[in-house]
């Protein structure tokens, strides 16, 4: 990119193009420019959150709402724990669904690439089940082949619910796929400070649990173990041994601080911990291309 159009994509994403939106029942204002075409340049976007269709005219949304018949998002259940549900939705299936999904995530993170490979990806749509439907909250996506460990790509939690702990909801589910498939992952980087901060928070629950659940007889543990009973890649497990100083290092011989007192003392101040995802619950299988003959 030159500097001239540097300049011209600064200007251009300076002024939000929304300012707020209306989300099934609730009214948002919105953080970020979003990449929206001129006629839905407006003060309040009324969007659907069960299709997530959207308009600019209060009366059309009503009348949108009179005749939606759709109650879940598209694609296919993978999970379901008393009121918390997952939907997996493929990028070149519902384009649409996951265009219009990538325009409403632009409204809050503000780095976020909208259009650019949708079809490269699958989605999974976190929801809320209540009476009258099965309701958007937030959301993470996962490239469908990866070349790297990448099990996460973008993630957001609708600003409504932001203190419910559906991050670290998001965040499990995208480890939990990971030992589905028995492939090792770790978000997309680079992380900003706050990801950065609620991943180590949760890599150190997660690695001091499996530290914690180790038989008294057990001896030994590898790294490879960890990686398998936690999903996570061997170079993220290394970052918490060493910054939580669980690794020590005698005379050239590793060993790892397994004392339970100790353990416990870290955990205190990793943060709380999230819902758990409860892995018998999950009706999934990992991604497979099909080749065109
Ligand atoms: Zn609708």
């Amino acid at each position: 990119m030159t500097q001239k159009e540097v300049n011209e994509f600064i200007n251009q994403t300076k002024f939000k193009t929304v300012e707020s939106i209306m989300f099934g029942r609730y009214w948002l204002e919105t953080w970020y420019f979003t990449p929206l075409p001129k006629e839905y340049h407006t003060k309040c976007l009324y969007i659907c959150d069960f299709c997530l269709y959207f308009c600019v005219h209060k009366k059309e949304f009503l009348r949108h709402s009179r005749k939606c018949m759709v109650r879940h998002p598209p694609g296919d259940e993978i999970y379901r724990d008393k009121d918390i549900s997952f939907f997996e939705v493929d990028g070149s299936l519902q384009r649409v669904y996951c265009e219009n999904l990538s325009l409403i995530a632009r409204m809050f993170l503000d780095h976020k690439n909208v259009y650019n490979t949708i079809e490269a990806f699958l989605f999974y749509i976190l929801c809320e089940v209540k009476d009258d439907g099965i309701h958007f909250v937030g959301y993470f996506s996962k490239e469908k082949i990866s070349t790297n460990t990448n099990n996460l790509s973008c993630i957001l939690v609708m600003p409504f619910c932001q203190r419910s702990g559906y991050g670290k909801v998001l965040i499990e589910m995208s480890y939990a796929l990971s030992m589905l498939e028995e492939k090792p992952g770790g978000p997309e980087r680079p992380l900003s400070d706050l990801g950065h901060r609620t991943y180590v928070s949760f890599w150190t629950r997660r690695v001091i649990k499996v530290l914690l659940d180790l038989d008294s007889e057990d001896k030994e543990i590898s790294i490879n173990i960890i990686s398998e009973r936690t999903g996570m890649t061997t170079s993220d497990i290394m970052y918490i041994l060493t910054n939580q100083k669980i690794l020590r290092n005698d005379r050239n011989v590793s060993s790892l601080n397994c004392d339970r007192a100790f353990l416990e003392g870290i955990l205190k101040y990793a943060g709380m911990p999230g819902r758990e995802i409860n892995m018998n619950e999950i009706r999934w299988k990992p991604y497979k291309a099909i080749a065109l003959l």
